[in-house]
C-alpha cells in the first residue's frame, strides 16, 4: 500500500481515507479468518470438531476456510499494490502519416489524443489519465476506491477473481452455524421487540427508520439491540456459537453486505465487457454532452485516397468485437502482452458504416 510515496500528484486527501479503507478491509478478512478457523472449526472452542464431534464435515470445513480466506486477502492486496508503478507505458507519440489503420482520434484533423497532466504525453486510445492516482492507465475501466488502485484491462481478471472469491468464501463460512444464526437473530428480534428499554430507545424513536440505513438498518440496529439485551443470560463457559452473539451477528452483516455488493459489481461489470464498453465507456453513454470522439482513416497512397476522419456517434461502440472477442481481449494474455503496443482492433459494422458516410459526402 504505497499511499504516501507521491506528494506531488494524484490527491492525497482520498488516499489517506483510502489508506483507512484498505486497513478496514483487511480487518474484516483477518478476523473472518479468526473466527471460521479458531471459534467455529477447531482450536480453543473446538465448536464443530470437538464440541459438535464433526470431525470428517469440521476437517473439510477447516481447509476451505483455510483456502478461501487467505486467497481473498492476497487477491485483495495485489490489487492495492503498484498504484504508482502500474502505468502507460512511456511509448512516443506516433506520426499519424505513418498509420496505416483507422484509428480513434480527438479532432477531425486526424490528431492522436495527449494528455496535459502528464506533460503533454502520449494518451493511447482507451487510457484515461486517473486524477487519484496521478497517472494515464491504459484500458483504463475505473477507480476502485475499495482497493485503492485503478482497475484496467490487466488487473481485470485479479479484480473479477476477487469479486467472485468474497461471496464464495462468505456462503462456505456460513454453511455449518447458519441454523444456529437463523435461530439466534429471531430470538434477538424477539427480545428487543418485547424490552422496554430498546422500545423507548429504538423501536418507538422515529429517527429508528431514517438514521441507519433506512427501514432495513430499523431491524438490523434492533436485532443488535437484541443481542445486547440476551447478553446478561449468556454463559461464558459456552462456546462461541452456542449462544446468541452479537460479534459473530456483526461479522455475518459485513460479510453480507460485503458479499452483496462485490457479487452485484461483478456481474455489472462482466455485462459492460461483454458490450465491449470499460466501466468509464458505459458511464459515458448516459451523458449525450459528452466531448466528440472521431476515428481517423489513414491516408493511402497505393489507393491515392487521403486521409479523413468522421465523429463516432452516439451509441456507437468502436470497440465492439462481438462478446467472445470482448471477453478474450481482456482474459487473453496475448492481447496484453507488453512487447509492444497493439492498436485496438474497431468494430467493423461502425468503421462501414463511417466510411459509407465518408463516400457519400
Ligand atoms: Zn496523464
Ligand atoms: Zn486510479
Amino acid at each position: 500500500m504505497a499511499i504516501f510515496v507521491s506528494g506531488r500528484k494524484g490527491r492525497p486527501r482520498t488516499r489517506v481515507v483510502e489508506f483507512f479503507i484498505q486497513v478496514f478491509v483487511l480487518s474484516v478478512i483477518a478476523y473472518s479468518l479468526y473466527v471460521t478457523t479458531v471459534e467455529i472449526a477447531s482450536h480453543s472452542d473446538n465448536w464443530l470438531i470437538i464440541y459438535r464431534g464433526q470431525s470428517v464435515f469440521g476437517g473439510l470445513y477447516l481447509l476451505s476456510v483455510v483456502f478461501l480466506i487467505p486467497r481473498l486477502g492476497i487477491v485483495y492486496v495485489s490489487l492495492t499494490l503498484g498504484r504508482e508503478t502500474h502505468n502507460t507505458p512511456k511509448y512516443p507519440l506516433p506520426d499519424k502519416d505513418h498509420l496505416t489503420e483507422p484509428y480513434e482520434c480527438v479532432n477531425l484533423d486526424g490528431d492522436l489524443a495527449t494528455c496535459t497532466k502528464c506533460s503533454g504525453a502520449w494518451k493511447p486510445p482507451r487510457s484515461f489519465h486517473c486524477s487519484t492516482c496521478g497517472v494515464c492507465r491504459m484500458h483504463f475501466h475505473h477507480h476502485c476506491p475499495w482497493v485503492g488502485n485503478c482497475v484496467t484491462n490487466t488487473r481485470m481478471k485479479t479484480f473479477l477473481s476477487m469479486l467472485l472469491i468474497a461471496p464464495i468464501a462468505f456462503s462456505v463460512s456460513l454453511i455449518p452455524i447458519w441454523h444456529a444464526l437463523a435461530r439466534h437473530m429471531a430470538l434477538a428480534l424477539q427480545s428487543s421487540q418485547q424490552d422496554a428499554w430498546a422500545a423507548q430507545f429504538w423501536w418507538d424513536w422515529w429517527g429508528s427508520w431514517i438514521f441507519f440505513g433506512g427501514p432495513l438498518g430499523r431491524w438490523i440496529f434492533g436485532m443488535g439491540l437484541g443481542f445486547h439485551i440476551l447478553k446478561a443470560e449468556r454463559r461464558d463457559d459456552l462456546p462461541l456459537v452456542e449462544q446468541p452473539n452479537l460479534r459473530l451477528f456483526t461479522i455475518c452483516a459485513f460479510g453480507l453486505i460485503f458479499s452483496f455488493f462485490a457479487l452485484a459489481l461483478a456481474l455489472w461489470t462482466i455485462a459492460d465487457i461483454l458490450r465491449g464498453l470499460t466501466t468509464l465507456d458505459a458511464l459515458q453513454e448516459r451523458y449525450p454532452n459528452r466531448p466528440s470522439r472521431f476515428v481517423c482513416f489513414p491516408r493511402d497512397n497505393t489507393r491515392d485516397v487521403s486521409r479523413t476522419a468522421t465523429a463516432i456517434l452516439p451509441g456507437e461502440r468502436i470497440y465492439d468485437l462481438g462478446h467472445w472477442v470482448n471477453l478474450r481481449n481482456i482474459f487473453d494474455s496475448e492481447f496484453n502482452n507488453t512487447m509492444g503496443y497493439v492498436w485496438p482492433r474497431l468494430n467493423p459494422f461502425v468503421l462501414d458504416r463511417m466510411q459509407n458516410t465518408i463516400q457519400s459526402e
